[in-house]
Protein backbone atom coordinates (compact mmCIF):
# COMPACT_ATOMS: atom_id res chain seq x y z
CA UNK A 1 0.00 0.00 0.00
CA UNK A 2 1.47 3.68 -0.72
CA UNK A 3 0.34 6.67 0.48
CA UNK A 4 0.38 9.14 -2.15
CA UNK A 5 -0.74 13.23 -1.23
CA UNK A 6 -0.74 15.45 -3.84
CA UNK A 7 -1.03 19.39 -2.82
CA UNK A 8 -2.61 21.61 -5.17
CA UNK A 9 -4.45 24.90 -5.71
CA UNK A 10 -6.98 22.69 -8.57
CA UNK A 11 -7.91 19.72 -6.80
CA UNK A 12 -10.92 18.68 -9.07
CA UNK A 13 -8.70 18.19 -12.15
CA UNK A 14 -7.61 14.96 -9.82
CA UNK A 15 -11.65 13.36 -9.56
CA UNK A 16 -12.11 11.49 -12.66
CA UNK A 17 -8.45 11.08 -12.72
CA UNK A 18 -8.48 9.59 -9.53
CA UNK A 19 -11.69 7.32 -10.03
CA UNK A 20 -11.37 5.82 -13.70
CA UNK A 21 -9.43 2.99 -15.12
CA UNK A 22 -6.17 1.30 -13.89
CA UNK A 23 -5.64 4.32 -11.07
CA UNK A 24 -8.79 3.90 -10.10
CA UNK A 25 -8.98 0.19 -9.26
CA UNK A 26 -5.68 0.16 -8.34
CA UNK A 27 -7.35 2.64 -5.26
CA UNK A 28 -10.84 0.84 -4.74
CA UNK A 29 -8.81 -2.52 -4.29
CA UNK A 30 -6.29 -0.71 -1.89
CA UNK A 31 -2.71 -0.59 -3.75
CA UNK A 32 -2.23 2.54 -3.09
CA UNK A 33 -4.38 5.77 -1.41
CA UNK A 34 -4.26 9.32 -2.70
CA UNK A 35 -4.91 12.06 -0.61
CA UNK A 36 -5.56 15.78 -2.34
CA UNK A 37 -4.81 18.56 -0.91
CA UNK A 38 -6.00 22.08 -1.33
CA UNK A 39 -3.00 24.67 -1.25
CA UNK A 40 -5.77 27.45 -0.68
CA UNK A 41 -6.81 25.51 2.73
CA UNK A 42 -2.95 26.02 4.13
CA UNK A 43 -3.52 30.08 2.95
CA UNK A 44 -4.40 32.38 6.38
CA UNK A 45 -5.31 35.43 5.01
CA UNK A 46 -9.54 35.69 3.91
CA UNK A 47 -8.42 35.75 0.43
CA UNK A 48 -6.57 32.84 0.49
CA UNK A 49 -3.67 34.19 -1.77
CA UNK A 50 -1.29 31.86 -3.09
CA UNK A 51 0.36 33.75 -5.58
CA UNK A 52 2.24 37.22 -5.58
CA UNK A 53 4.77 39.37 -7.91
CA UNK A 54 7.84 38.57 -8.57
CA UNK A 55 10.72 40.54 -6.92
CA UNK A 56 13.27 41.97 -9.63
CA UNK A 57 9.85 42.37 -11.86
CA UNK A 58 9.21 40.76 -14.71
CA UNK A 59 5.76 38.77 -16.12
CA UNK A 60 3.37 36.85 -14.52
CA UNK A 61 3.05 35.25 -10.81
CA UNK A 62 5.47 33.33 -8.72
CA UNK A 63 3.86 30.82 -5.73
CA UNK A 64 4.35 32.74 -2.39
CA UNK A 65 6.42 30.20 0.17
CA UNK A 66 4.01 30.41 3.40
CA UNK A 67 1.25 28.64 2.22
CA UNK A 68 3.35 25.82 0.05
CA UNK A 69 5.93 25.50 2.93
CA UNK A 70 3.03 25.11 5.74
CA UNK A 71 1.16 22.65 3.29
CA UNK A 72 4.61 20.45 2.90
CA UNK A 73 5.01 20.12 6.33
CA UNK A 74 1.34 19.34 7.44
CA UNK A 75 1.87 16.35 4.92
CA UNK A 76 4.69 15.54 5.05
CA UNK A 77 6.73 16.88 7.89
CA UNK A 78 10.07 18.91 8.45
CA UNK A 79 12.23 18.47 5.88
CA UNK A 80 15.17 15.95 6.95
CA UNK A 81 15.16 13.71 9.53
CA UNK A 82 11.15 14.08 10.84
CA UNK A 83 10.56 13.77 7.23
CA UNK A 84 7.23 11.43 6.02
CA UNK A 85 8.45 9.75 2.82
CA UNK A 86 9.57 11.61 -0.33
CA UNK A 87 8.66 15.27 -1.57
CA UNK A 88 9.02 15.29 -4.88
CA UNK A 89 8.10 19.14 -7.09
CA UNK A 90 6.97 18.98 -10.43
CA UNK A 91 9.64 21.10 -12.60
CA UNK A 92 10.24 21.27 -15.80
CA UNK A 93 14.01 21.98 -14.09
CA UNK A 94 14.01 19.01 -12.70
CA UNK A 95 15.90 15.30 -13.36
CA UNK A 96 13.86 13.58 -16.50
CA UNK A 97 11.13 11.55 -15.37
CA UNK A 98 12.29 7.72 -16.04
CA UNK A 99 11.11 3.92 -15.57
CA UNK A 100 13.46 3.41 -13.24
CA UNK A 101 12.47 6.37 -10.74
CA UNK A 102 8.79 5.11 -11.05
CA UNK A 103 9.77 1.78 -10.01
CA UNK A 104 11.82 3.10 -6.81
CA UNK A 105 9.31 5.33 -6.29
CA UNK A 106 6.69 2.25 -6.08
CA UNK A 107 9.23 0.80 -3.65
CA UNK A 108 8.52 3.27 -1.24
CA UNK A 109 5.06 1.32 -0.31
CA UNK A 110 7.55 -1.21 1.19
CA UNK A 111 8.64 1.28 3.37
CA UNK A 112 5.45 1.82 5.43
CA UNK A 113 5.20 -0.31 8.71
CA UNK A 114 1.44 -0.32 8.25
CA UNK A 115 1.77 3.33 9.62
CA UNK A 116 -0.64 6.04 8.41
CA UNK A 117 2.13 8.33 6.79
CA UNK A 118 2.37 9.21 3.04
CA UNK A 119 5.06 7.44 1.23
CA UNK A 120 4.92 10.07 -1.84
CA UNK A 121 4.11 13.78 -1.52
CA UNK A 122 3.54 15.51 -4.91
CA UNK A 123 3.50 19.23 -5.36
CA UNK A 124 2.22 20.97 -8.56
CA UNK A 125 3.27 24.11 -9.39
CA UNK A 126 1.42 26.90 -11.27
CA UNK A 127 1.92 30.35 -12.45
CA UNK A 128 5.50 31.08 -13.38
CA UNK A 129 6.34 29.31 -10.94
CA UNK A 130 7.35 28.73 -7.25
CA UNK A 131 9.54 31.23 -4.64
CA UNK A 132 12.79 29.31 -4.63
CA UNK A 133 12.99 29.38 -0.43
CA UNK A 134 9.87 26.92 -0.52
CA UNK A 135 11.85 24.40 -2.61
CA UNK A 136 14.82 24.72 -0.86
CA UNK A 137 12.91 24.02 2.90
CA UNK A 138 10.65 21.75 1.60
CA UNK A 139 11.18 20.01 -1.28
CA UNK A 140 13.24 16.65 -1.32
CA UNK A 141 13.67 16.15 -5.20
CA UNK A 142 12.44 17.70 -8.65
CA UNK A 143 11.26 16.12 -11.48
CA UNK A 144 10.28 17.23 -15.18
CA UNK A 145 8.41 15.16 -18.13
CA UNK A 146 10.36 16.41 -20.35
CA UNK A 147 11.73 19.49 -21.81
CA UNK A 148 8.60 21.78 -22.35
CA UNK A 149 6.80 24.12 -20.31
CA UNK A 150 3.03 23.30 -19.06
CA UNK A 151 0.95 25.59 -17.32
CA UNK A 152 0.87 23.39 -13.91
CA UNK A 153 1.96 20.49 -12.39
CA UNK A 154 -1.18 18.97 -12.34
CA UNK A 155 -1.03 16.72 -15.33
CA UNK A 156 2.53 15.82 -14.56
CA UNK A 157 1.68 15.04 -11.30
CA UNK A 158 -1.08 12.76 -12.83
CA UNK A 159 1.96 11.14 -15.39
CA UNK A 160 3.87 10.35 -12.56
CA UNK A 161 1.06 8.39 -10.24
CA UNK A 162 0.01 6.56 -13.24
CA UNK A 163 3.46 5.72 -13.96
CA UNK A 164 3.89 5.01 -10.06
CA UNK A 165 0.83 2.97 -8.92
CA UNK A 166 0.60 0.62 -12.24
CA UNK A 167 4.52 -0.72 -10.67
CA UNK A 168 2.75 -1.22 -7.38
CA UNK A 169 3.24 -5.40 -7.00
CA UNK A 170 -0.11 -6.69 -7.78
CA UNK A 171 -2.06 -3.98 -9.44
CA UNK A 172 -0.89 -5.36 -13.06
CA UNK A 173 -2.99 -8.21 -13.34
CA UNK A 174 -0.09 -9.85 -15.25
CA UNK A 175 3.36 -8.83 -13.80
CA UNK A 176 4.97 -10.08 -17.64
CA UNK A 177 3.20 -7.33 -18.66
CA UNK A 178 5.64 -4.63 -17.50
CA UNK A 179 8.88 -6.62 -17.80
CA UNK A 180 8.50 -7.00 -21.36
CA UNK A 181 7.74 -3.09 -21.59
CA UNK A 182 9.98 -0.30 -23.15
CA UNK A 183 12.35 0.88 -20.97
CA UNK A 184 12.35 -2.36 -18.32
CA UNK A 185 14.57 -4.08 -20.30
CA UNK A 186 16.68 -1.10 -21.79
CA UNK A 187 14.73 -1.23 -24.84
CA UNK A 188 11.84 -0.19 -26.75
CA UNK A 189 8.92 -3.11 -27.10
CA UNK A 190 8.13 -4.45 -30.83
CA UNK A 191 5.17 -4.15 -32.60
CA UNK A 192 2.13 -5.42 -31.47
CA UNK A 193 -0.87 -7.43 -33.28
CA UNK A 194 -4.26 -9.21 -32.19
CA UNK A 195 -6.94 -10.07 -34.34
CA UNK A 196 -7.80 -10.12 -37.26
CA UNK A 197 -4.74 -11.69 -38.66
CA UNK A 198 -5.29 -10.27 -41.52
CA UNK A 199 -6.83 -6.01 -42.04
CA UNK A 200 -6.66 -4.53 -45.21
CA UNK A 201 -4.35 -6.59 -46.45
CA UNK A 202 -1.82 -6.19 -43.57
CA UNK A 203 -1.00 -9.36 -42.07
CA UNK A 204 0.25 -10.13 -38.94
CA UNK A 205 3.54 -11.78 -39.02
CA UNK A 206 3.74 -15.61 -39.71
CA UNK A 207 5.99 -16.25 -36.54
CA UNK A 208 3.09 -15.17 -34.39
CA UNK A 209 0.72 -17.66 -35.10
CA UNK A 210 3.41 -20.34 -35.07
CA UNK A 211 2.75 -21.27 -31.66
CA UNK A 212 6.87 -21.74 -31.84
CA UNK A 213 7.07 -20.16 -28.08
CA UNK A 214 11.05 -19.90 -28.91
CA UNK A 215 11.00 -18.14 -32.09
CA UNK A 216 8.22 -15.83 -31.00
CA UNK A 217 10.58 -15.11 -28.07
CA UNK A 218 13.46 -14.76 -30.44
CA UNK A 219 11.63 -12.63 -33.31
CA UNK A 220 10.37 -9.83 -30.50
CA UNK A 221 13.76 -9.36 -29.06
CA UNK A 222 14.75 -9.02 -32.42
CA UNK A 223 12.29 -6.49 -33.18
CA UNK A 224 12.45 -4.77 -30.25
CA UNK A 225 16.34 -4.49 -30.73
CA UNK A 226 15.66 -3.35 -34.04
CA UNK A 227 13.41 -0.57 -33.54
CA UNK A 228 15.29 0.37 -30.51
CA UNK A 229 18.34 0.81 -32.87
CA UNK A 230 16.18 3.02 -35.15
CA UNK A 231 13.77 4.98 -32.84
CA UNK A 232 16.24 5.31 -29.70
CA UNK A 233 19.56 4.54 -30.00
CA UNK A 234 20.76 6.36 -27.49
CA UNK A 235 19.26 3.92 -25.32
CA UNK A 236 21.78 0.96 -26.49
CA UNK A 237 25.23 0.38 -25.71
CA UNK A 238 27.41 2.96 -26.96
CA UNK A 239 30.03 -0.16 -27.74
CA UNK A 240 27.37 -2.43 -29.12
CA UNK A 241 24.67 -0.80 -31.39
CA UNK A 242 25.58 -3.15 -33.70
CA UNK A 243 25.08 -5.72 -30.93
CA UNK A 244 23.83 -9.21 -30.50
CA UNK A 245 20.19 -9.05 -28.55
CA UNK A 246 22.12 -8.96 -24.75
CA UNK A 247 24.05 -6.48 -25.62
CA UNK A 248 22.24 -4.49 -23.00
CA UNK A 249 21.44 -7.17 -20.54
CA UNK A 250 25.64 -7.35 -20.12
CA UNK A 251 25.41 -3.89 -19.55
CA UNK A 252 22.88 -4.09 -17.08
CA UNK A 253 24.68 -6.77 -14.92
CA UNK A 254 28.07 -4.57 -14.90
CA UNK A 255 26.47 -2.01 -13.29
CA UNK A 256 26.57 -1.77 -9.34
N1 LIG B 1 8.74 29.61 -15.24
C1 LIG B 1 9.03 28.23 -14.96
C2 LIG B 1 7.96 27.31 -15.52
C3 LIG B 1 6.64 27.42 -14.76
S1 LIG B 1 5.40 26.37 -15.41
C4 LIG B 1 10.37 27.88 -15.62
O1 LIG B 1 10.73 28.52 -16.60
O2 LIG B 1 11.03 26.94 -15.17
C5 LIG B 1 4.34 26.23 -14.02
C6 LIG B 1 4.39 24.91 -13.28
O3 LIG B 1 4.02 23.87 -14.18
C7 LIG B 1 5.75 24.52 -12.74
O4 LIG B 1 5.97 25.06 -11.47
C8 LIG B 1 5.63 23.00 -12.69
O5 LIG B 1 5.03 22.57 -11.48
C9 LIG B 1 4.70 22.67 -13.84
N2 LIG B 1 5.40 22.19 -15.05
C10 LIG B 1 5.49 22.82 -16.24
N3 LIG B 1 6.18 22.10 -17.11
C11 LIG B 1 6.56 20.97 -16.49
C12 LIG B 1 7.33 19.83 -16.88
N4 LIG B 1 7.86 19.70 -18.10
N5 LIG B 1 7.52 18.85 -15.96
C13 LIG B 1 7.01 18.96 -14.72
N6 LIG B 1 6.29 20.02 -14.31
C14 LIG B 1 6.06 21.02 -15.17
Amino acid sequence: MLRIDVITIFPGLFEPFLSESMVGIALRDGYAEVRVHDLRDFTEDRHQVVDDAPYGGGPGMVMKPEPLVRAIEAVAGPKGPGRRGRVVLMSPQGEPLEQSRLAELAGLSEDRAGGDAPGLTVVCGRYEGIDQRAIDLAVDEELSLGDYVLSGGEVPAMALIEGVVRLIPGVLGNPESAVSESFEAGLLEGPQYTRPASFRGLEVPEVLRSGDHGAVERWRREQALARTRERRPDLLHDEDTSGGPRANESRKRKEP
